[in-house]
C-alpha cells in the first residue's frame, strides 16, 4: 500500500521506526522485533539504512518481513555514497520484494570515510528525482523543525526543503523534537512557503540518558527545561527514566493530535515494548485497539 493513500484517508496515522541489524548479526532478534512491532498494528513501519550502504540488504530484508507480517513497510535509502547504478539496483530489489514506499535521504558519511569516486548525489532532492524517474514509488523525505545542522539559517533549510518536495516527495517526516511549539512554528513556516504535503511528527521516547545525550548532540535538537529537569532527576535510574520517557512522549502526542497534527512517527529504537506502552496509553486517541 502507498503511504500517501493512508495519509489521505486516515484522520491520524501512527507509525514506528526500526533499525536493521549490522550485516549478518542477530537476524532472529530483528525478526522478533518486526513481529512484536507489527502486532501493535501501526499504519506503517519504517526501517533505517546505513549511510555507507553496507547493511542495505538487511534494510530490505526487514522491510520484506514487515510486509509479510501484514504491515506496510517504508524502506529508507541514503545516497551520500551511492552511484546511479547502486540506487537503481536497490530500487529494483525493492520493487521485486513488493516494497512500494521509500524515504529518500542524503545521509551522512561515517566518520573517517570518504565519498567513493562514483558517488554522484549531492543532496536528497536529486535522489527523489532519481526515484521518481525509476518507477512507481511513494516517496518520503526528512525535515528538521530546528533547521538542519549544516544550514546557515532555517530559511535556507526550508528553501532547500521546498526543492526536495517539488522534486516529488509525497510526505515528510520530522527529526525528533521535545518542544511541540518548535513543531507548530515550523509548520506555519512551511505553509507560508507553500509546502503543503503531510508532515509526520517524529517522536523519540527517551528512556536512556546516555544514548540520548549522544543523539541530541549529533542532531542539534534542543531540550526544553521541563525535559532537561526530567533527564537530570531520573537519568541515572533506568526504571524511572523509562517511565518518565514514556509519559513525556505520550503527553507530547496527545498535544500534537489535539492541535491537528495528523501523523505521529515513533522512533522506537527497536523497543516494541516501549512503543506498545505508548500505543496502549493512546489507544482511543490513535484509534488503535492496543
Ligand atoms: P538533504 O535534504 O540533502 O539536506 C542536507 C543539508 O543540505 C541541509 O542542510 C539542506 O538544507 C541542504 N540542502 C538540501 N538540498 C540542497 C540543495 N539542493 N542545494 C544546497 N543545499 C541543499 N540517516 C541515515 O544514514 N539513515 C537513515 O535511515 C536515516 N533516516 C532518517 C530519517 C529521518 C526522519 C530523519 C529526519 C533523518 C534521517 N537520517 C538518516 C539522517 C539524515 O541522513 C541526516 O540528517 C543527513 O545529514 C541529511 O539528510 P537529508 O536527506 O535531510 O539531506
Amino acid at each position: 500500500m502507498f503511504i500517501r493513500d493512508l495519509l489521505q484517508t486516515k484522520p491520524v496515522t501512527f507509525s514506528c521506526e526500526l533499525f536493521p541489524p549490522k550485516a549478518g548479526t542477530d537476524l532472529a532478534r530483528a525478526d522478533e522485533v518486526v513481529e512484536q512491532t507489527a502486532r501493535l498494528k501501526p499504519d506503517f513501519i519504517s526501517v533505517t539504512y546505513g549511510a555507507s550502504g553496507n547493511t542495505s540488504h538487511n534494510t530490505l530484508r526487514m522491510a520484506r518481513r514487515i510486509e509479510e507480517n501484514g504491515c506496510t513497510a517504508l524502506a529508507h535509502l541514503t545516497c551520500v555514497s551511492a552511484s546511479r547504478s547502486d540506487v537503481a539496483v536497490r530500487l529494483d530489489a525493492m520493487q521485486q520484494s513488493g516494497v512500494q514506499n521509500v524515504l529518500a535521504l542524503r545521509g551522512d558519511l561515517p566518520e573517517g570515510e570518504t565519498k567513493p569516486a562514483d558517488a554522484c548525489f549531492q543532496h536528497a532532492n536529486e535522489l527523489v528525482e532519481a526515484i521518481r524517474a525509476h518507477g512507481e514509488f511513494c516517496i518520503g523525505g526528512a525535515c528538521y523543525p530546528e533547521g538542519h545542522v549544516e544550514s546557515a539559517s532555517q530559511e535556507e533549510d526550508i528553501a532547500n526543503l521546498k526543492r526536495k518536495v517539488e522534486a516529488g516527495c509525497d510526505f515528510l517526516t520530522t527529526q525528533m523534537f521535545f518542544d511541540n511549539n518548535v513543531l507548530y512554528r515550523f509548520l506555519y513556516k512551511l505553509y507560508a512557503k507553500g509546502i503543503t504535503v503531510p508532515v509526520l511528527a517524529g517522536i523519540m521516547p527517551v528512556t536512556n540518558k546516555k544514548q540520548m545525550t549522544r543523539i541530541i548532540r549529533l542532531s542539534g535538537t534542543s531540550l526544553p527545561p521541563r525535559f532537561q529537569n526530567i533527564l537530570d532527576r531520573f537519568g541515572d535510574d533506568s526504571a524511572a527514566m523509562e517511565q518518565a520517557g514514556i509519559a513525556y512522549a505520550t503527553e507530547q502526542i496527545i498535544d500534537l493530535v489535539a492541535n491537528g497534527v495528523r501523523g505521529v512517527h515513533l522512533y522506537t529504537m527497536n523497543r516494541p515494548d516501549i512503543a506498545g506502552r505508548i500505543a496502549s496509553n493512546l489507544s482511543h486517541i490513535l484509534g488503535k485497539d492496543a
